[in-house]
C-alpha cells in the first residue's frame, strides 16, 4: 500500500514530509513539492531547530 501525495494525490514511494503553511504537515511529491515551494507555501522543517546556529 503506498502513500499518497496529499495535492495531487499521486501515489509515490519516496513522498517529501512537509511543513505547509496552510495544510499543517503533509506528503508530497517532489512535483509538488517544488511547486508549492516556488509559490513560498512551504516552511522549512529545518527552521525549528535553532540551538545549532
Ligand atoms: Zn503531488
Amino acid at each position: 500500500m503506498g502513500i499518497k501525495c496529499t495535492i495531487c494525490g499521486k501515489e509515490e514511494d519516496s513522498l517529501l514530509r512537509t511543513n505547509h503553511k496552510e495544510l499543517g504537515t503533509i506528503k508530497l511529491c517532489v512535483d509538488c513539492w517544488s511547486k508549492e515551494n516556488y509559490k513560498k507555501k512551504l516552511l522549512n522543517l529545518e527552521d525549528f531547530c535553532g540551538c545549532c546556529r
